[in-house]
């Protein structure tokens, strides 16, 4: 039996970690849980669809979230570009009883635990190496050079927050990751909220 009631899963990473390969593994597995959609100032990349991957939205609708106070944590991740989770999105999937699966950056998951400290999982998804980040991401063919850059420069300075959440996992191999994430998982939907 699941327990479901306002709990909150995060995955957090530098870019190009693997968030994305094992949160949507996590997905199948669970329909318990729920991926939650982010505001973002960024433009589509690839086949990725407003409403579905991120709400893209202007930075001028972003101020005014945040003059509202809709937001339940937003970050500047990278120069310019503004992410943030609605609470009216946690609101939408905990209305579903589902559980909301955060992919986000290390300052905003550490807001959102500090926030709920009692019904929150974090998981830090770490790369082998810097290098192999790298590669990845630019394997993966998504970014700029220069955003490839301001990714990879970023990454060692999240990796050192990695203490911070309540379980690392390195993804070196990624079957052995998203097992490690499922059995994670199902411990924390085991517990009683
Ligand atoms: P993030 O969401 O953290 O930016 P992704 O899940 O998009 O990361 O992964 C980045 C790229 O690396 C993708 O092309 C993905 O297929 C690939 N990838 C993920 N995990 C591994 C792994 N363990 N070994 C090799 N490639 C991987
Ligand atoms: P990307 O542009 O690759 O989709 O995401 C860049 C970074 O922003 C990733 O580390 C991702 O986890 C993070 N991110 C995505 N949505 C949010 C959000 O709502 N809040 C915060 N703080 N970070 C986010």
């Amino acid at each position: 039996m699941f327990y479901t009631h306002k709990k909150i899963i995060i995955i957090t990473a530098p870019s190009g970690a693997g968030k994305t390969s094992i949160t949507r593994y996590l997905i199948e597995k669970y329909p318990q849980l729920s991926f939650s959609i982010s505001a973002a100032t960024r433009a589509p990349r690839g086949a990725e669809k407003n409403g579905t991957d991120y709400y893209f939205i202007s930075e001028a609708e972003f101020r005014e979230h945040i003059r509202n106070n809709d937001f339940m944590e937003w970050e500047m991740v990278y120069e310019g570009k503004y992410y943030g989770t609605l609470k009216s999105e946690m609101e939408r999937i905990w209305s579903h009883k589902q559980v909301p699966i955060l992919d986000i950056d290390v300052k905003g998951a550490i807001h959102v635990q500090k926030q709920y400290p009692h019904n929150t999982m974090s998981i830090f998804i770490q790369p082998p190496s810097v290098d192999e980040l790298k590669r990845r991401l630019a394997g993966r063919g998504t970014e700029t050079d220069q955003s490839l850059a301001a990714r990879v420069s970023k990454a060692s300075y999240e990796i050192s927050f990695k203490d911070h959440f309540d379980h690392v996992i390195v993804n070196d191999d990624l079957n052995k990751a998203c097992t490690e994430a499922e059995k994670l998982v199902f411990e924390f939907l085991s517990r009683p909220a």
